[in-house]
């Protein structure tokens, strides 16, 4: 077949190599499936050689796919830390409402932003909060912020 001839009769070509791969389905899987069996020692050490050739890349990868992951957990949570309203987001953390950050860590082996992913981004079980109000309210403590409105209000009140 000739290049011209090729693209002369591209859709149909493609149309009958569709039909040709439906019909053949099953033949076509069987193929690849033997090749790769045949040749699947092959395929992980030239795996194995790219990543051991290139970490950077596949460092780099990682990196994208989890900074993409968390954003998108972030932003599923409205992007600002419920109690002080911090949006920049290396400030922000995911916080466990109702503790147990360290347990839900270790059971999914640090793939928290995944796992929340996988549950379906439910809000009663996580939400927002900077650095600053994740610390402040660990052990159960007040954020400042909070205490500060509370004084604010009192104030308020009784002047
Ligand atoms: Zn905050
Ligand atoms: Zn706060």
């Amino acid at each position: 077949m000739t290049k011209k001839y090729y693209e002369a009769h591209k859709k149909e070509l493609l149309e009958k190599a569709r039909k040709h791969y439906l019909l053949h389905k099953q033949e076509y899987f069987e193929r690849n499936r033997k090749w790769y069996r045949k040749n699947s020692a092959k395929v992980l050490a030239s795996q194995r050689l790219y990543r051991e050739l290139h970490p950077e890349v596949i460092r780099a990868t990682v990196k994208r796919s989890k900074r993409s992951l968390r954003l998108e957990v972030l932003s599923e949570y409205g992007h600002r830390c419920i109690c002080c309203g911090e949006n920049r987001e290396p400030f922000l953390t995911i916080e466990h409402i109702g503790g147990g950050g360290e347990a839900h860590r270790k059971s999914v082996n640090g793939e928290v932003y995944r796992d929340i992913r996988k549950q379906g981004f439910p809000r009663d079980k996580y939400t927002v909060l900077c650095w600053n109000c994740n610390c402040a309210t660990r052990f159960r403590k007040i954020c400042p912020h909070k205490q500060e409105e509370k004084c604010a209000s009192v104030l308020s009140v009784q002047s």
